[in-house]
């Protein structure tokens, strides 16, 4: 039995992981679950998959899910509160792997955590490789921890890569990484459309079913912009060698293109099980629940070239990226909240982009040589951010 600690499993790659793990119950045991507001859908994976650990950050509401699970006789998790509490689980000895499934830049001290204590990472929150992309890498080799993608696109890539291929190696006789994007709800909407798209619409992606947050980001193609990033880190190749590919039906989840002119890529439905059952199972497979792919049903799969224009969330990440240092911790940290104000109908969603580039312009970036650095640029640049939100 492999012990799991999944970070977020209330959420949409936390549910699912839950899926995968349902239906491979004889191979993992759930150390710990932990989620940060949703108490009622964490007492009821409780029940079912009898964690020794459940965390909630917030103390009031972890004393909450301590007494609705006093009174439920088959379960004696213990219930932990606090943001160290997350760490604590990501560092347990009977833990082999950490998902790492927690939105933002809330989840870097766990998954750095995991990362620090050698532990199998399996690496869903992509803005903690964006926030602290160097230090993580780093804290992967130095622990000698294993960094498996969860990310479709990266996890399509690292399927793709050579035998024995490490994450954080430059693999051999690669040209170019191609990661598809499906251009999210708004890939056929006029630029002059957008300005007064809802949240509804936003978060309504043609494709996957997701979180608030990553919906938003995949209809800015912010989105794909912290995945260029993300697999400049993951697979240690520069800016210029990573193309961004529109593919609208999701069903090539990326390619790695060759040398010597072979092309490999990854297709399945687009389904996050695919690539959580995946990694939670590498280098074996086992069942994630998905359907096989249908080539008759999916007979017709298009490309075409991303719009900087329409969508100038994809220039940003490319100019954090070149910039380095805590450039994308910046880029980071002011998406987040431009988000959060869509969200809550602050802000237009074609303000998005441009509330971030007002907040990089005023940013310092420095070298992103300590975690502390990487965390007062993420403060700074939120308090930014939210002052020139008040001029939108
Ligand atoms: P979600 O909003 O559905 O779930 C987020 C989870 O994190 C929840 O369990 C929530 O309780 C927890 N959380 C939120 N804020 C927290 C905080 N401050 N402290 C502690 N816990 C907190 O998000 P999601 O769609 O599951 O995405 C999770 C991560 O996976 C994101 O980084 C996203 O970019 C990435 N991802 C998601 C998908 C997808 O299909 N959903 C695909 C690829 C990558
Ligand atoms: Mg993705």
């Amino acid at each position: 039995m492999k012990g799991v600690c999944l970070l977020g499993s209330t959420g949409s790659i936390g549910l699912s992981t839950l899926d995968v793990i349902r239906l491979n119950k004889n191979t993992y045991s759930i150390v710990a679950l932990t989620a940060n507001k949703n108490i009622e859908r964490l007492l009821e994976q409780c029940i079912e998959f009898k964690p020794v650990y459940a965390v909630v950050p917030d103390h009031d509401l972890a004393e909450i899910l301590s007494n609705k699970l006093r009174l439920s006789v088959a379960c004696d998790t213990r219930v932990l509160s606090g943001m160290d509490a997350l760490e604590f689980v990501a560092e347990l000895p009977e833990v082999d792997i950490v998902v790492a499934a927690i939105v933002g830049a809330a989840g870097l001290l766990s998954t750095l955590a995991a990362a620090k204590s050698g532990k199998t990472l399996l690496l869903a929150n992509k803005e903690s490789l964006v926030v602290s992309g160097d230090l993580l890498m780093s804290a992967v080799k130095e622990n000698g921890a294993t960094l498996l993608p969860l990310d479709s696109e990266h996890n399509a890539l690292f399927q793709c890569m050579p035998d024995g291929y490490k994450t954080g190696q430059r693999a051999n006789g690669v040209r170019k990484l191609i990661l598809t994007a499906s251009g999210g709800p708004f890939l056929n909407v006029a630029l002059s459309k957008l300005a007064n798209v809802t949240v509804e619409q936003a978060c309504a992606h043609p494709n996957w079913s997701m979180g608030h947050k990553i919906s938003v980001d995949s209809a800015t193609m912010m989105n794909k912009g912290l995945e260029v990033i993300e697999a400049s880190y993951l697979f240690d190749m520069p800016a210029d060698l990573i193309d961004v590919l529109v593919h609208p039906q999701s069903i090539i989840h990326s390619l790695v293109d060759y040398l010597d002119g072979s092309v490999l890529a990854q297709l399945g439905n687009p389904d996050m099980k695919t690539p959580i059952a995946h990694a939670l199972a590498w280098p074996k497979r086992h069942e994630s629940g998905v359907s096989p792919l249908d080539f008759i049903i999916n007979n017709q799969l298009s490309f075409e070239e991303p719009s900087f224009d329409k969508f100038p969330c994809l220039r940003l990440a490319y100019d954090a990226l070149n910039a380095k240092g805590t450039a994308p911790a910046i880029l980071n940290a002011a998406n987040e909240v431009a988000v959060e104000a869509f969200l809550t109908k602050k802000l237009r969603f074609t303000d998005i982009p441009k509330l971030i580039e007002k907040a990089i312009k005023v940013s310092t970036i420095r070298c992103a040589d300590s975690i502390d650095t990487v965390l007062k640029a993420d403060a700074e640049t939120r308090e930014i951010a939210e002052k020139y939100l008040e001029s939108f």
